[in-house]
């Protein structure tokens, strides 16, 4: 938040109105505003009788030749002089832009540029996004709750545990229904989950039936109070198969313990392959196919998502008809490689640890060398409706089959999004592309969050574009916009390409459909 904003207090929106509040109408909550002080949402001030918007707009500033970040070329809170020390490709993102609201108006800014001999228009507007929610990934082997089991935040229902993916489990939270279908809690503390998540904030999820985790975009997860390290290098089964030929002849039997697929190798055709004798071993389990064995345990905490903290558990009796001897060497290690035991038979034929020995480190080591970082990733998912569709063109089915079409590049805050096949323009972005900040809420609630449409200027026209609100960048730099606030010149993050010049140049310019 900007100083400007640092000097107001915030507003109650249950205050009794005076002759000197001002109303914003940037959202259906129409907060009436004191002067000098902010509307329910923080985002709009009243300052000396007019509304202003406290957060200023971003400017992107892309190197023109390799789109690398660059040095800002104003700071936030200092006056624009109208010079640009960098004179790169310029981006109006939508982060400060204000909000279509009512809907018929036209979106806030609507900016004109000629990229590379192409005349391009950017439609930029803070989207009210009531129909959103995030999509998290968490990189872990550790069972965090059932899946469809209720996740909480400030312990209200704000999502649950969806189908889990290779090395890692999501989450859906948010939603219509959590946002506005439930209590006035449920709603809010939904809001807020999401808005901190999309900001790049730590937010404490409980889930029931299962663990307690902090979430943080591009960090690893906490789960019940300790750090994740480390991602699965592959399932039991897919662990045997990489390393196979390291354990050869090191050792006469290795089980890869796994919640999933836990992995023996004389079993498993890999080892058959390399000639592996068999050992007679037994594995309490379902077997699925040879050396492949489902459901060894509960999923939990302990060794490779399963709920054993001794791996032994999971051993029948051995076979002396099928091969087990007095002497028989085993390795049971988990599918991270962090944890590990060495084990021999007895004259009973039961299996006693031993100091792990030297020759299997490397193979060990070089499991634990083969997983990435455990991270959490957030997307942020949202529908744009009505108002922001129709900020864009007076036609808005227009704009839903352009994007369709690939005639509309679509960004959040200068980041790519995906817009998903189908009807409506229903769109994912990883929150850690958007600039930082760039989410914020209006207390409905919902999330609002910037949203920008490039297109071929004809295009735009033709699809029933604002052609008289069409602005050039340097007014806007020069001049802002309805809402009075500043302007701020940042390096665009690296890897966020812009124009998308090469999809936009291959689109002839043949109508809005
Ligand atoms: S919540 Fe924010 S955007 Fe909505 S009316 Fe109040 S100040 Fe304006």
């Amino acid at each position: 938040m900007s100083e400007l904003a640092e000097r107001f207090e915030t507003h109650d929106p249950g205050e009794k109105l005076v002759a000197e509040k001002i109303r914003c109408d940037a959202c259906p909550v129409m907060c009436y505003i004191a002067d000098g002080r902010t509307g329910a949402c923080d985002r709009y001030g009243n300052v000396g009788g007019r509304i202003v918007r406290i957060d200023p707009l971003t400017i992107l500033d892309h190197a023109a030749e390799t789109g690398a970040a660059m040095v800002p070329f104003v700071a936030e809170g200092e006056a624009w002089d109208g010079e640009l020390v960098n004179t790169g490709r310029r981006f109006v993102t939508a982060i400060g832009a204000g909000t279509t609201y009512p809907d018929y108006k036209p979106a806030p800014f609507i900016v004109s540029q000629e990229v590379e001999g192409v005349d391009l228009v950017t439609v930029v507007t803070e989207g009210i996004f009531s129909y959103c929610g995030v999509k998290v990934k968490i990189d872990t082997d550790r069972h965090l709750g059932p899946e469809t089991a209720i996740v909480r935040s400030q312990g209200e229902a704000i999502g649950h545990v969806t189908t889990g993916e290779y090395g890692s489990q999501m989450l859906s939270l948010g939603g219509v229904h959590h946002l506005t279908g439930g209590s006035k809690a449920e709603g809010r503390a939904t809001c807020d989950a999401l808005l901190d998540l999309c900001n790049r904030k730590p937010v404490e999820l409980s889930i029931d039936g299962g663990a307690t985790i902090v979430v943080e975009a591009g960090k690893p997860p906490v789960i019940d109070g300790k750090q994740e390290h480390r991602m699965r290098v592959g399932c039991g089964s897919a662990t045997i198969g990489m390393f196979a030929t390291q354990w050869r002849g090191l050792v006469d039997e290795v089980v890869v313990v796994d919640d999933h697929i836990t992995g023996v190798v004389s079993e498993h055709q890999a080892g058959k392959v390399l000639g592996w004798q068999d050992t007679g071993i037994k594995i309490i389990g379902r077997r699925s196919t040879p050396g492949r064995y489902f459901k060894v345990s509960e999923p939990g905490l302990g060794w490779g998502g399963t709920s054993i903290s001794d791996p032994l558990s999971i051993l029948g009796d051995w076979n002396a008809k099928k091969g087990a001897r007095p002497g028989l060497s085993l390795l049971m290690v988990s599918t991270t490689g962090e944890q590990f035991a060495y084990y021999e038979l007895d004259d009973e034929l039961k299996p006693v640890e031993k100091p792990f020995p030297e020759r299997l480190q490397k193979s060990v080591g070089l499991i634990e060398d083969n997983c990435e970082p455990a991270l959490c990733t957030v997307l942020f998912i949202g529908g744009a409706g009505g108002s922001l569709r129709a900020g864009v063109t007076e036609n808005p089915v227009n704009l839903t089959r352009s994007v369709q079409g690939l005639k509309t590049y679509v960004t959040v805050g200068g980041a790519p999004v995906y817009v998903w096949p189908g009807g409506g323009i229903t769109l994912m972005v990883d929150v850690t592309r958007v600039p930082e900040g760039a989410f914020g809420y209006v207390p409905t609630p919902a999330l609002v969050a910037p949203i920008e449409f490039t297109l071929r200027r004809d295009d735009y026209i033709r699809l029933g574009g604002y052609e008289a609100e069409i602005r050039s960048v340097h007014d806007i730099v020069a001049k802002g916009g309805e809402y009075l606030n500043a302007r701020r010149g940042t390096g665009a993050p690296g890897g966020n390409p812009w124009p998308p010049l090469a999809q936009l140049h291959r689109v002839p310019a043949n109508g809005a459909g």
